[in-house]
């Protein structure tokens, strides 16, 4: 059987995965990102990155290629030793960033990529070459949210016969971000600001330096929740919570915001994070951490209807930690959309919005770019493995 190449690129990490057209694992490894920060400053208070300070006698243009391909040779030696030989049909990249193709190059542009190594080759949409085509096997390279909703999309084709088009994966973790199949461009919800958002909530956000904004990533993700959380403690007893309560509380149902953050016990703990905030909401112990976490689940909730009109979607799978670790705040943000959508003539068949059925998109993404379609059904249950019985009858394999 062929095998395929996986390859992850993030802000700190590079993953190889070697694995079976079937969606066996074979080998994996992490290594060092070449964007990894090093905990210095260059000039202009610019963070030093790993390939700052390696390869220096290659130009700045190709030095991250170079690196990842060194990296990847460095992986499947070590592969070959520990499995024996194999033969890669086919390589898929899930990248950090908007990524796109360029004279035989692929590249990215990103927030975590320092445009000091992009290529000039084209000033007019400057990114960085991470690897290049090959001639021995076709190389396909995505956005990571746009491959991890590949890997999504192919469950939702084999056990519901849904349009991967039709689909897209939320990343809800530390940040709020988007992926649908095919789309060359991330969808960036989590900086599409929300309408109603008073000006004593906006945050800083990544899209912007040092301008306070109202991204919608300011109160969807981990990081908004925990910011959230902090800025209304921070308002205690100040006049403007009682000017912001009736906007915000219309959004929620309860009646008065300043009587949540008076009455709270968030504040009493040592660590406010997203994880405290959540704990406090999903056993209903404080009703602040409950307004927090609503407010989360409607931010969340129009992100997902603005998306479904732009795209024509039908299906939502969200993913990552919060809401891996928090089951009953997609059910809430399910519950919202429904609410929100109920007898709409424009999304019809109606959009569904759920925890992702797949265990964990990120992994696949990279090899589900490749991965032929006559290896769909297997791939399927590989990737939800708790949830037997779930594919329609007649497509079980029987084969592990
Ligand atoms: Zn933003």
């Amino acid at each position: 059987m062929p095998d395929l190449l996986g390859m992850d690129l993030g802000g700190t990490k590079l993953d190889f995965l070697l694995a079976a057209e079937d969606g066996t694992f074979l080998y994996e490894k992490q290594y060092d990102s070449p964007f990894q920060k090093t905990g210095k400053t260059l000039g202009k208070a610019n963070s030093e990155v790993l390939v700052d300070t390696i390869l220096t006698h290659i130009p700045g243009e190709q030095r991250v290629a170079a690196y990842i391909n060194q990296t990847e040779d460095r992986f499947l030696k070590e592969a070959e030793k520990k499995i024996g030989s194999f033969d890669i049909a086919g390589k898929g990249a899930s990248l950090c960033g908007k990524t796109w193709e360029q004279n035989g190059n692929i590249v990215i542009a990103g927030g975590n990529t320092p445009m000091r190594f992009a290529s000039d080759q084209n000033k007019d949409k400057p990114g960085i070459v991470v690897m290049k085509a090959r001639a021995d096997y076709p190389v396909k390279a995505a956005n990571d949210g746009t491959a991890a909703a590949t890997a999504q999309s192919i469950y939702y084709k084999v056990a519901h016969g849904i349009d991967p088009k039709k689909t897209a994966y939320f990343i809800l973790g530390t940040g709020f971000g988007c992926g649908i199949p095919g789309c060359d461009v991330p969808a960036e919800i989590g900086h599409i600001p929300v309408g109603f958002m008073p000006e004593a909530l906006w945050q800083t956000c990544g899209c912007t330096t040092g301008h306070p904004t109202a991204c919608a990533e300011n109160y969807a993700s981990g990081r908004g929740i925990a910011n959230c959380a902090r800025i209304l403690l921070s308002l205690k007893d100040s006049p403007v919570l009682k000017t912001i309560s009736p906007c915000l509380v219309r959004q929620t149902g309860f009646s008065s915001l300043s009587d949540l953050v008076t009455d709270s016990r968030i504040s009493r703990h040592p660590q406010i994070d997203a994880k405290t905030v959540m704990d406090y909401a999903k056993n209903n112990a404080d009703d602040l951490a409950v307004f927090i976490a609503d407010l989360a689940a409607q931010v969340t909730a129009d992100a997902a209807i603005a998306v479904a009109h732009l795209f024509g979607l039908t299906r939502v799978g969200i993913g990552e930690s919060v809401a891996r670790l928090n089951p009953w705040h997609a059910d809430n943000i399910a519950k919202k959309v429904a609410d929100r959508t109920r007898n709409s003539n424009m999304l019809v068949p109606p959009l569904k919005v759920e925890l992702t059925p797949i265990d964990n998109p990120a992994k696949y993404g990279a090899l589900s770019l490749v991965v032929p379609e006559s290896q769909y059904e297997t791939w399927a249950e590989k990737m939800a493995p708790s949830l037997p019985g779930d594919l329609p009858a007649g497509s079980q394999r029987g084969q592990s």
